[in-house]
């Protein structure tokens, strides 16, 4: 079931070594096929979400490091945050759209932002230990991220960007697969601009790992890797629709990438 360089942890969470410093952990038997990832510098060590939490992702991120840990969710859908309150240290992007979802210190995500009803999943409430500004370099010690706000998806989006690296953590903008921007706060216009602020930014040498995979054609998982050609023609296709005037439910990007879209996710494009 995993590629070649890929190793259980358990029966459950797949790990995958992608760079220096960095463990992409998979949950390859989730049906969203979800992938983490734990990128760690001299100092800090830094999980980029916590899958749906039908399993403890902590005791597998304990045994891959032992720097001090900062838990960040993408964005905050089900299954992205499902182990964010078993993390002492979480920090979400400063976000109107989140500091709204405060009430007495702590955070309680609301229907949109979790869609946890829709598995039967029940948001735990978190406390949140920073407030990362959009733009923020975050310091792991030897190696910084920045921190780019992707809205599209859903409002709340963020990716990582480790420059040096030429690494960019894009988590849900793009994957191999279905792309949803059919759920709420999902829109095409900052789907399209999210493009234009990417690809200012990387190179066709940049690795993209996301966020969900798909087996290939043996059945194999790794941690899915895409590059600045699939964000070039998500980019293609958002500017076509937008001319066609028309509303397509599913178009298809490239050989490895569809977009699924209601009505409510061209709402800006029509008012606009
Ligand atoms: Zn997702």
């Amino acid at each position: 079931m995993l590629a070649q360089g890929v190793r259980w942890f358990d029966d459950w969470f797949a790990i995958e070594n992608i760079a220096p410093g960095v463990h992409a952990i998979g949950e390859p038997r989730f049906h969203q096929i979800n992938w983490n990832y734990l990128i760690e510098g001299q100092h800090t060590a830094l999980l980029l979400d916590t899958g749906p939490g039908v399993r403890d992702i902590s005791e597998v991120v304990r045994t891959l490091t032992k720097l001090p840990l900062i838990a960040l969710p993408s964005h905050l859908h089900f299954d992205h945050t499902g182990n964010l309150h078993r993390f002492q240290n979480i920090a979400l992007p400063d976000l109107p759209v989140l500091r709204a979802c405060m009430r007495d210190d702590v955070l309680h995500a609301t229907d949109d932002l979790f869609r946890g009803f829709l598995e039967g999943m029940v948001w735990k409430p978190v406390r949140i230990s920073k407030w990362w500004p959009i733009g923020r370099r975050i310091d792991l010690g030897g190696r910084h991220l920045d921190l780019i706000h992707t809205p599209g998806h859903s409002p709340d989006s963020v990716s990582l960007f480790d420059r040096d690296a030429k690494i960019l953590f894009a988590a849900d903008f793009v994957y191999p697969g279905p792309l949803y921007a059919q759920t709420p706060g999902a829109d095409l216009a900052a789907y399209l601009a999210t493009t234009h602020a990417l690809l200012s930014q990387i190179d066709d040498q940049t690795q993209i790992f996301c966020a969900h995979g798909a087996p290939d054609k043996k059945g194999k998982h790794r941690a899915p890797l895409m590059n600045s050609h699939d964000i070039s023609d998500l980019q293609k296709t958002l500017m076509d629709i937008k001319d066609s005037g028309k509303m397509p439910k599913e178009t298809v990007i490239n050989a490895r990438m569809t977009l699924l879209a209601n009505d409510t996710a061209f709402a800006s494009w029509r008012t606009g």
